[in-house]
């Protein structure tokens, strides 16, 4: 079935997924404060034109703050046999706030924030973590197969933000920790592809080493290969961190490496990683001295 489909925030993420969307056969509207732009896609001037009379409308915005305002502007206009799906990452408290909101007008939502940055939105092979009820994750479903290579239905609404930043916050600190090792492999002369032999296959392994090893030239190709272009900002890290800690206070949960890790990004972005990937945190390891970090 032909869709018509309202795409709210056309950027690095958004574009290349509203392209997927088009590429099956749907219509695609869409819309970006910036005026970008995607192939496929027809460029809408307001909310209210990328809304109306849309079978499901999708956002991919910075922040919670955005997506409460787009969301309530929007839900004044759209009808309530759509559905809203939210792909951006942002807070639990917001996440609940626009579900609340779409469920006081009768609209379908969910949440379903990504993993697999701007080459998974480009090949359609996003991991989609989704919270809402089953009628509303049905409805999404087929969209999310399209932009998507794996999705899991998380629980109800919120539930797909508390996994991406339960995720993230173990990929903080899971790089932080290879980091530290690759540079006190390197200051006890160790070779670091004798340290990834060996730590690639042994209890030490995960994904910031099989994967996406920080250390220039080792293992798979990674952005330590490319002079930590991003791959994923070490900003956005900050970020994915500092909605953790949110996370955990508003339940009162205990998160020191989550902490930790999220103070450790600050840092690194305050200092020169902004913009960099987030794996650079090796660079800063290297070049650190003990105790430097809680100087
Ligand atoms: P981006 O900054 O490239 O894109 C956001 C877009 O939203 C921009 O084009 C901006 O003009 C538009 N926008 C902002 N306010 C708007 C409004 N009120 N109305 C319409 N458009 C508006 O960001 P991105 O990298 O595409 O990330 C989007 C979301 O996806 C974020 O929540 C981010 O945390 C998450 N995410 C990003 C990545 C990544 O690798 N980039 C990976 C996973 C998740």
């Amino acid at each position: 079935m032909i869709m018509r489909i309202g795409f709210i925030g056309l950027g690095n993420m958004g574009a290349p997924m509203a392209v997927n969307l088009a590429k099956a056969g749907h219509e695609v509207f869409g819309l970006d404060a910036a005026g970008a732009t995607a192939e496929g896609v027809k460029q809408v001037q307001s909310i209210n034109e990328a809304v109306t009379d849309m079978d499901c409308v999708i956002t991919m915005l910075p922040n919670g703050q955005i997506v409460r305002d787009v969301c309530n502007e929007a839900l004044e206009h759209m009808s309530s046999s759509s559905v809203l799906i939210d792909c951006s990452t942002i807070d639990i408290e917001s996440a609940r706030a626009v579900h609340a909101a779409c469920a006081s007008k009768n609209v379908l939502s969910v949440d379903a924030p990504v993993s697999g940055g701007v080459g998974g939105a480009q090949a359609g092979s996003l991991t989609f973590m989704a919270g809402g009820s089953q009628n509303a994750f049905d409805m999404a479903k087929p969209l999310l197969d399209i932009m998507g290579g794996k999705i899991v239905h998380c629980g109800e609404g919120g539930a797909g933000q508390a996994a991406k930043i339960c995720n993230n916050m173990i990929l903080g600190i899971s790089m932080i920790g290879v980091c530290e090792a690759f540079a006190l492999g390197e200051k006890l002369s160790l070779d670091p592809q004798k340290l990834f032999d060996v730590v690639s296959t042994s209890s030490g392994s995960c994904w910031s080493v099989n994967t996406y090893c920080p250390e220039p030239g080792v293992g798979p190709q990674s952005p330590a290969d490319n002079d930590y272009k991003p791959g994923f900002a070490a900003e956005l890290m900050l970020k994915d961190l500092l909605l953790s800690q949110s996370a955990a206070e508003l339940v009162n949960a205990d998160t020191p490496m989550g902490a930790r890790a999220a103070g450790f990004y600050q840092k690194f972005v305050d200092a020169n990683g902004r913009g960099r990937d987030f794996s650079a945190a090796l660079e800063h390891f290297k070049s650190a001295t003990r105790g430097d970090f809680d100087a």
